[in-house]
C-alpha cells in the first residue's frame, strides 16, 4: 500500500522556514482529508493548530520519529485551492515562513481553533410593522429603541456580531412583530429586494469616465490590468461602481482594497446607497466576531462587495469577478513587519490567477505601476478634470528663507488665509508634525532634550506639558534645568500642530479651528466627528496632519497650506520626493472641489528643487516621469529590484557584524548580477534601546535575488549569530532607511 497519502504535510504557524510532517489522527477517514483543512498538531512541548498544505506517500522524516496529528478540525478546507496558492508564492516572494503566512490569511477566530461557521451571519431587518414604528413612543425601552434605529439606518438588515443587544431585547422585538430574521442568498441566487429603498441612480458619466468604464467592461471575462489615473473629484469612484454594478449583473463579486485612512463611512454609506447588496466590510477596527462574519459571507458569496483594507486581499471569493486597489500609490497597503507583503502586488498576482481584470485607481500612480504601463503591462485610463464645475487648484510657493515665520506661518500665507476667511472659504493647512514642538532647547549652551532609548529628540506636547517620544512612546516630564549648563533659558523649538492651532487662534479668534492628528482623535468617534464638523464647513480653519491629507471631502476649502514642504524633498529614503509629491497632489485635491477653484500654498526653503517645481508647475504626471527617469539613471526600483536585510540588537555592534557576515555569505553564493550596499547603521540607528543595521541588496533579475534570499534565509536558520539578532527580510520595501 505504498501509494496511499498517508502522510500530511503541514503549515505550522512558526518562525521556521518549512512544513512538518505529520501521521493522521487515529481513526480518521483518510478520504475526508484535503489541502486546505486546519489539524491540531503536536509541535515542541505544545499543541498548536497548522493548516495542512499536501498530503503524501512518505516523508522524509524516519516513520518512527513522526507523530500523528491530535484531530483534524474542518471537513471542508478553510483556505481555499486559490488562497493556498496565493499564499505559497507570497511565501516565497516575501521571504516568509508559510505557517505564519497562513496564519496571517486567516481570520483570528480561525487561527484560535473556532468552526469555520461559528458565528451566526443570520441577518436582522425591520418588518413593516417596524418600520412604521414610530420610534419616540419607545422612550421607556431604551434598548429596543436603539436596535430599531440601528436597524432603520441599515435597510440591508444586520447581522447579529453587529448589533449591540442581548439575545432577550432581540426576541421581544421578534415577539412584538417588529423584527424578523433572515439569510443573505448567496450571489449566484439572489434576487432583488422590493423592501428595500430604491438604490440611488449612477452619474450620468462624462466621456473619460465612459470610456474607462467601457474598456473595463470589454475585458469583463479574462485578465487585464488597468491603471486609472485622476485627480480627486475627477470621478474615479464612480467609475468603480458603475463597473461593479455590471459585474453584479454578471452575478459575481468585487473585492476593493483601500488604504486604511480611506475607508471612511461615507464610502461604505455611499456603496450602501447604491447597490440593494449586502457588502462584506473588512478593516482593523472590527470585532473577531465581525471579522469572521465578514468572511464567511465572502466565501458562500451572500456579500457580493467586499471592501476592505490590506489584509482583506487574503478573503476567499465564491463568485470572483473584479478586483480593485484604490490609492494604489499608499504606502499603507505594504505591510511593514512580520509578513510584508504589498497588497497591490499581491492583488495584481491574484487577478491574474483568478484571470479577472484588475483596476489600480490614483490621482498620484506609484512609480511602479507608471513603469507598469510603460511596459504595457497596464492599459492606462485617465480621467483629466474634474467633474461638473470643479477646476484645478492654482499653485503658490512661498520661500520661506526670505520670510520671518512666526509659528510656522508665513506673512504671506497668514494673508491669504484671512482673504479666503473674509470670503467665506474654508482653510485647510497640512503639518506633518503633531505635538506642540518637535524639539526643546537650551538656548544658552544648544542642548536637546533626547530620547534616553532613541537617538531621536522628544517633541513637546502641551496638552499634558510633557516631553513625548514619537518613536518608542516614552515620556517625560520637562526639565526644568537644562542638563548641561544648569541655564533655566529652555524653550520649546520648531511647530508641531498643537503650535500652529495656538498661533491661529491668537490670529483668528472668532473662528472655530479643527486639529486633525492622532492625539485629538484617540478616542472611539472622535475622529468622525471633527470629519463631520470639517465637511459641514462648521470648523473654518482645518489643520492637521496625513490623517487629514486622504481620501476625505471637503467641498468648501478653497486654499490650502503646505507649511513644510521640505521633509520629503531631502531625505535619505530615495521614495521621499515621490511621497513628498503624493501627498502634495493629495492635500492640493481638497481645495476646490466644489464650484470655485482653489489655491495651494506651499512653504519651503528650495523654492528652485526641480522636481517641486515640476510638480507646480505642470502636474504630477510630468513630476512623475521625470522621477521615474532618475529612477532609471540610478537604477532603482521600479528598474531595479531591492530587498533590504535589517537587523538589531540590544548590543551596540551586533547588528553590523550579523550584517558583514551576511554580506560574506552573500558573496561566497556566487550568484550574478547582486548587489550588496553596506552594512550601514539605520537613519536612526537606536530605537527603543535596541542597535539596528540594514543591508541593501539590489538586482536587474529578481529571479536571481529570489533564489539568493531563499538560500540565504534558510542559511541564516542555521547560523549562531543569527540568533543573537532580530533579522527581517523585506522584499520591495517601502522605506529603505
Ligand atoms: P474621486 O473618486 O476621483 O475622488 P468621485 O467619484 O468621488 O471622485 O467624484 C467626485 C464627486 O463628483 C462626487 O460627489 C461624485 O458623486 C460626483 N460625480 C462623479 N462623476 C460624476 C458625473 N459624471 N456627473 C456628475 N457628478 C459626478
Ligand atoms: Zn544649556
Ligand atoms: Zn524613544
Amino acid at each position: 500500500m505504498a501509494t496511499v497519502k498517508r502522510v500530511l504535510r503541514v503549515a505550522v504557524p512558526s518562525p521556521l522556514y518549512r512544513e512538518f510532517d505529520y501521521l493522521p489522527p487515529a481513526n480518521v477517514d483518510l478520504a475526508s482529508l484535503q489541502p486546505g483543512i486546519r489539524v491540531r498538531v503536536p509541535f515542541g512541548r505544545r499543541t498548536t493548530i497548522g493548516v495542512l498544505v499536501d498530503l503524501l506517500t512518505h516523508s522524509e522524516v524516519e516513520p518512527k520519529k513522526l507523530k500523528h496529528a491530535l484531530d483534524v478540525m474542518d471537513s471542508e478546507p478553510v483556505i481555499s485551492r486559490e488562497i493556498l496558492n496565493m499564499v505559497q508564492w507570497a511565501s516565497a516572494y516575501y521571504q516568509h515562513p508559510i505557517g505564519e503566512a497562513l496564519a496571517a490569511a486567516l481570520p483570528i477566530l480561525l487561527r484560535q481553533g473556532h468552526a469555520a461557521n461559528a458565528v451566526d451571519i443570520t441577518h436582522w431587518r425591520l418588518t413593516d410593522a417596524g418600520r412604521r414604528l414610530d420610534l419616540d413612543s419607545l422612550t421607556r425601552a431604551k434598548r429596543q429603541a436603539s436596535v430599531l434605529t440601528e436597524l432603520r439606518q441599515h435597510p440591508q438588515g444586520l447581522e447579529r456580531a453587529a448589533l449591540d443587544a442581548p439575545a432577550s431585547v432581540l426576541r421581544s422585538l421578534v415577539e412584538k412583530g417588529w423584527i424578523e430574521s433572515f439569510q443573505h442568498a448567496p450571489i449566484e441566487t439572489a434576487q432583488p429586494d422590493a423592501t428595500l429603498p430604491a438604490s440611488t441612480p449612477g452619474h450620468t458619466l462624462n466621456p473619460a469616465q465612459q470610456q474607462a468604464v467601457d474598456s473595463v467592461l470589454a475585458n469583463l471575462d479574462h485578465y487585464q490590468g488597468f491603471l486609472l489615473e485622476g485627480v480627486t473629484g475627477s470621478g474615479k469612484t464612480e467609475v468603480y461602481l458603475q463597473i461593479i454594478e455590471q459585474v453584479l449583473a454578471h452575478r459575481q463579486q468585487t473585492l476593493l482594497l483601500v488604504p486604511e485612512i480611506g475607508l471612511t463611512p461615507q464610502l461604505v454609506e455611499r456603496f450602501q446607497a447604491r447597490f440593494q447588496v449586502p457588502l462584506a466590510v473588512l478593516h482593523s477596527g472590527l470585532g473577531s466576531r465581525e471579522r469572521l462574519s465578514a468572511w464567511q459571507q465572502a466565501r458562500n458569496g451572500s456579500a457580493p462587495i467586499i471592501i476592505g483594507t490590506r489584509s482583506a486581499i487574503f478573503t476567499p471569493l465564491a463568485r470572483p469577478g473584479l478586483l480593485i486597489v484604490d490609492e494604489e500609490h499608499d504606502p499603507s497597503l505594504k505591510q511593514q513587519e512580520g509578513f510584508r507583503y504589498s497588497a497591490r502586488d499581491l492583488a495584481v498576482w491574484r487577478a491574474r490567477r483568478l484571470n479577472v481584470p484588475i483596476l489600480l485607481g490614483s490621482a498620484t500612480p506609484s512609480l511602479e505601476s507608471l513603469h507598469n504601463v510603460e511596459q504595457q503591462r497596464y492599459r492606462r485610463l485617465r480621467l483629466p478634470g474634474r467633474t461638473g464645475a470643479a477646476r484645478m487648484p492654482e499653485y503658490a510657493i512661498v520661500d520661506v528663507r526670505e520670510q520671518p515665520l512666526e509659528d510656522g506661518l508665513s506673512t504671506a500665507l497668514l494673508a491669504r488665509i484671512r482673504h479666503h476667511l473674509d470670503a467665506d472659504g474654508q482653510v485647510l493647512l497640512f503639518l506633518n508634525r503633531r505635538g506642540f514642538a518637535p524639539t526643546f532647547m537650551c538656548y544658552d549652551c544648544g542642548w536637546i532634550a533626547n530620547c534616553r532609548r532613541c537617538d531621536a529628540h522628544l517633541t513637546w506636547h502641551r496638552h499634558d506639558t510633557r516631553l513625548h517620544c514619537h518613536h518608542c512612546g516614552s515620556q517625560r516630564p520637562l526639565d526644568s534645568h537644562c542638563p548641561e549648563c544648569n541655564s533655566r533659558d529652555l524653550h520649546p523649538q520648531g511647530q508641531g500642530t498643537e503650535r500652529v492651532e495656538q498661533a491661529l487662534a491668537e490670529h483668528f479668534p472668532n473662528v472655530e479651528i479643527l486639529r486633525i492628528d492622532r492625539d485629538t482623535t484617540r478616542r472611539k468617534g472622535e475622529l468622525d466627528d471633527l470629519l463631520e464638523r470639517a465637511r459641514t464647513g462648521q470648523g473654518r480653519l482645518l489643520l492637521g496632519t496625513q490623517m487629514l491629507a486622504k481620501g476625505h471631502h471637503f467641498p468648501n476649502v478653497t486654499l490650502v497650506g503646505i507649511l513644510d514642504a521640505d521633509h520629503g524633498l531631502f531625505s535619505t529614503d530615495f521614495r521621499a520626493s515621490e511621497r513628498m509629491a503624493q501627498l502634495i497632489v493629495q492635500v492640493a485635491g481638497r481645495a476646490g472641489r466644489h464650484d470655485r477653484p482653489g489655491q495651494v500654498v506651499i512653504q519651503t526653503r528650495h523654492p528652485d528643487h526641480p522636481l517641486l517645481q515640476l510638480l507646480v508647475t505642470q502636474g504630477y504626471p510630468a513630476f512623475a516621469r521625470a522621477a521615474l527617469l532618475e529612477r532609471h539613471a540610478a537604477r532603482l526600483p521600479p528598474a531595479t529590484s531591492l530587498a533590504l536585510l535589517r537587523a538589531e540588537a540590544t548590543d551596540e555592534t551586533l547588528p553590523l557584524r550579523f550584517l558583514e557576515a551576511v554580506r560574506k555569505q552573500i558573496e561566497t553564493a556566487g550568484i550574478a548580477g547582486i548587489e550588496a550596499w553596506g552594512p550601514v547603521p539605520a537613519a536612526m540607528e537606536r530605537r527603543a534601546g535596541r542597535y539596528r543595521a540594514q543591508l541593501l541588496l539590489q538586482s536587474d533579475r529578481r529571479g536571481n535575488l529570489q533564489q539568493l534570499l531563499s538560500r540565504l534565509v534558510r542559511q541564516l536558520e542555521q547560523d549562531k549569530l543569527a540568533r543573537q539578532v532580530r533579522w527581517s527580510v523585506d522584499v520591495d520595501p517601502a522605506d529603505t532607511y
